[in-house]
């Protein structure tokens, strides 16, 4: 079966409360792997950037200060079916709806503040990689034959 590639964001509020180690763990009992990882703090222009799609939306302005208001840690993870095992794996947007064993039933406060970004589709996930990382950045387990 193809590996995937998917990009992964420890937001501020899991990293303020010190839950990164836990999150990671998460994803490594599920069977991904860490490709690539580091600890940065966004620019409001890149958080604009990042969350571009939802320009129009209320709560835009929020989501921006909010996921430049401290360090986040970025990472790649990559397995098999790594796109949607990490979205079932951080559990639905607003964590009153995340299914129990979520990362988001587990540490996310609101709809707000909720723990972890994953990206959404094979599309999204090739350019918020690209949007953090160079491919040499990558340090993979995985042939580029047998990436999806
Ligand atoms: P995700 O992929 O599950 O993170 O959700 P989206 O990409 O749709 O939205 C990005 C982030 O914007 C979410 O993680 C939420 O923090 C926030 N968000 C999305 N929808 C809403 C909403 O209806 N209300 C509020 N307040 N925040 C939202």
């Amino acid at each position: 079966m193809p590996i995937e590639r998917t990009l992964s964001i420890i937001k501020p509020d899991a990293v303020a409360k010190n839950h990164v180690g836990e999150i990671v763990s998460y994803f490594e009992k599920s069977g991904l792997r860490v490709a690539a990882m580091k600890m940065m703090r966004l620019s409001k222009a890149q958080a604009e950037q990042f969350y571009a799609v939802h320009k129009e939306r209320p709560f835009f302005p929020n989501l921006v200060s909010f996921m430049s208001s401290g360090p986040v840690v970025v990472q790649v993870l990559e397995g098999e079916n790594a796109i949607a095992l990490n979205r079932q794996i951080m559990g639905a947007t607003n964590p009153k709806d995340a299914a129990a064993g979520t990362i988001r039933a587990k540490f996310a406060e609101s709809i707000d503040h909720n723990a972890v970004h994953g990206s959404d589709s094979p599309e999204t996930a090739k350019q918020e990689i690209a949007f953090f990382f160079k491919p040499e950045d990558i340090l993979s387990y995985v042939p580029e034959n047998e990436l999806a």
